[in-house]
């Protein structure tokens, strides 16, 4: 049943014979992503039309596993008419395949390409659309913040679905190695603090976005230059753009209020919802619009708790769909059972970071605590263990254990159960090789 590896631009080549996994007839390729390719699908069951995002398991690094498993675990929770849905997750021995909802009408870039601009009216029924959307996540203390054109769909009907979460929450070390910085395309619609690096707020820099998207469908272009990052970020700090004339008043204030460089002062999407300008012509007001049926609601900003409603949330996640299962998703031709162990926790980072140091001190490890999420156990002959806790949709944390034998070889089973044991209720769920 495994999909032949895809030459460049047709479908996988076993399954223009057959369908894939027995449900989907692969047909077209709708575009490309970081590490994925995005086909146009039907479904055998009932015809229906979907995407399929096939994501080669050997093209990820292990450092982006994380992020794919982000992608999939947001994208299942969010159930909102401007939000691609994610239907359902399968994987291969070496592939992984989103099905998602087909968004139709192509890039909202393409069309305002085409048009060269597009009409307030128009414009401002779109960010309608992608502000409602956006407020829908932030509510549920997820932001997008890789908020572009490129990520914003259209579907049949013209209405906006936002897209590709793969990014939601990258780890800024990753901007560094390049791969990312191309794979991403341009920062011009990245707020000024978030490509400074310095820690930032998501709502907010997502509310930058939305000025250069408003920007860009009112004007035809972007307001800041971005073949020199640097020099972008410059100009965007001292608010060097021009305006064009046939801006109105009101969109010439939102735009300035909305690419304001000081996040404090920024206005936000609360308050441009608020806005007279904002809410004509607006159909309804859809943030606050139905949440997934199957998953209870998730107070925002992380549990504190091992409370029962966030554990059920959190497993729910894992085992959302029949074809949903994370624990596989990555395991097949990794890291050996003896190197590696992940689990998921709803515990605060602090708390499970915490559980780890005290079992393994018991253990007598000494425990070194590192910068974003981690810590490093280390004991006689050199041997290693590390552990580093990622928020895959808060409050559920992806918690990775690594062993680096070091001079002194594997870490011993021993330490595993160890482990297993001082953690004990801080785990929900163990993924993969359980021993
Ligand atoms: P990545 O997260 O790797 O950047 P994307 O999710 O952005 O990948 O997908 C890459 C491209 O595939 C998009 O820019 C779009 O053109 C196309 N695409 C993605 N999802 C869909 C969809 N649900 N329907 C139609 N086209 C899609
Ligand atoms: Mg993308």
């Amino acid at each position: 049943m495994e999909a032949a590896d895809a030459p460049s631009n047709s479908p996988p080549a076993a399954s223009r014979h057959e369908a894939l996994l027995g449900k989907y007839v692969l047909g077209r390729l709708l575009g490309r992503g970081t590490f994925a390719k995005v086909y146009y699908a039907r479904s055998l069951a009932d015809g229906a039309a979907v995407a399929i995002k096939v994501i080669d398991k050997s093209g990820v690094p292990a450092a982006m596993q994380a992020r794919v498993l982000r992608e999939v675990a947001i994208m299942s929770r969010l159930e909102h008419p401007h939000i691609v849905r994610l239907h359902e997750v399968m994987a291969t021995r070496s592939k992984i395949y989103l099905v998602m909802e087909h968004a139709g009408g192509g890039e909202l870039l393409s069309l305002v390409a085409r048009r060269g601009r597009v009409p307030e009216a128009t414009a401002r029924r779109y960010l309608q659309q992608l502000v409602a959307a956006l407020r829908f996540c932030h509510g549920r203390g997820i932001a997008h913040r890789d908020v572009k054109p490129q990520n914003l769909l259209l579907d049949g009907r013209g209405e906006l679905k936002v897209s590709d979460f793969g990014l939601s929450a990258l780890p800024e070390q990753l901007r560094d190695d390049g791969l990312l910085h191309t794979a991403c395309g341009t920062p011009a619609y990245t707020a000024p603090e978030v490509l400074r690096r310095k820690g930032y707020d998501g709502a907010r820099a997502d509310a930058w976005s939305c000025g250069v998207i408003l920007y860009v469908m009112l004007a035809g272009r972007l307001p800041f230059d971005d073949s020199n990052i640097p020099a972008m970020c410059r100009k965007a700090q001292r608010r060097e753009y021009e305006i064009p004339s046939w801006f109105s008043q009101t969109a010439r204030r939102v735009v300035s209020r909305l690419l304001d460089p000081n996040p404090d002062t920024r206005m936000t999407l609360d308050s441009l919802a608020d806005l007279p300008w904002f809410k004509k012509d607006s159909i309804k007001d859809l943030s606050g619009l139905r949440r997934s049926t199957s998953l209870p609601a998730v107070a925002s900003g992380g549990g504190g708790e091992y409370g029962s409603c966030m554990a059920a949330n959190a497993f729910d996640i894992i085992s959302l769909s029949s074809g949903l299962d994370l624990s596989g998703l990555f395991e097949e031709g990794g890291t050996k059972s003896t190197e590696k162990r992940s689990f998921t926790s709803t515990a605060p980072v602090e708390g499970v970071l915490g559980r780890i140091e005290e079992a393994a001190e018991e253990m007598g490890y000494r425990v070194e605590r590192r910068k974003g999420g981690s810590l490093v156990m280390s004991k006689d002959h050199g041997k290693v263990l590390s552990a580093e806790a990622v928020e895959v949709a808060p409050p559920l944390l992806l918690v990775e254990l690594n062993a680096d034998g070091g001079r002194g070889g594997d870490v011993e089973q021993l330490s595993w159960t160890g482990l297993r044991r001082g953690l004990g209720d801080a785990v929900l769920d163990w993924l993969g090789n359980t021993e």
